[in-house]
């Protein structure tokens, strides 16, 4: 593992935890001798970890479209500062540069980026980890949904455990170090995983 992309609020959350660990994860990231792949901005979560990460002497690159630049978010500071044409141009850039995913607390933009990836990776795009790493609890209900995706046969159960979820980034490092995608199929119908393979 060489990189890793954090998807992470663009806005700090209503606690000073968030920042702080956001913060700490960056400087974690540095230490570890990993690349930080992220969404480029400069506020909220996402300032914080790149800013954790330059602080302790890594490195950052940031895939943000133009538009975003002209609202002035984008953190000039980084290492490497790329500029695409549109949202779907950054994710799968960011993709391609990154060996594995987290969340961190976030809205909809990070919601959306995780589960991009966590759908492609079950659909056999890419074997690459992807985490929650909460903060105060911040993913207990999220995660409660996913249970509830498997319980109601929407979600593989196997699918469901080849995701990482808890508070600890030794942990998620470690746990995403020794990772082997699941072998479990997308779909409950034997005909219609048969017709796929
Ligand atoms: P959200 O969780 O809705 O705040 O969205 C954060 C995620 O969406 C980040 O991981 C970014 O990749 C992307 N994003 C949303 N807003 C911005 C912004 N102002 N600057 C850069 N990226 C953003």
């Amino acid at each position: 593992m060489k990189s890793i992309c954090v998807y992470c609020g663009s806005n700090p959350g209503a606690k000073p935890v968030y920042v702080e660990r956001a913060t700490e994860l960056g400087r974690r990231i540095a230490a570890e001798g990993l690349r930080l792949v992220y969404g480029g901005g400069r506020t909220g979560l996402m300032g914080a970890v790149a800013d954790g990460v330059l602080a302790a002497g890594g490195e950052v690159t940031g895939v943000i479209p133009q538009h975003l630049v002209d609202l002035e978010v984008a953190h000039k500071g980084v290492t490497t500062l790329e500029i695409v044409g549109s949202m779907h141009e950054r994710k799968s850039r960011m993709f391609d540069l990154s060996d594995a995913f987290v969340a961190l607390p976030g809205g909809f933009g990070t919601a959306e980026e995780i589960f991009e990836m966590l759908t492609w990776r079950q659909l056999g795009i890419g074997k690459k980890p992807c985490a929650f790493l909460d903060i105060d609890g911040f993913y207990t209900q999220l995660i409660g949904m996913i249970d509830h995706m498997v319980a109601e046969r929407f979600l593989h159960p196997e699918q469901r455990d080849d995701l990482w979820h808890g508070e600890d980034p030794t942990r998620m490092l470690e746990w995403m170090r020794a990772y082997s995608p699941a072998q479990a199929d997308k779909w409950f119908d034997e005909k219609k995983r048969n017709a796929l393979r």
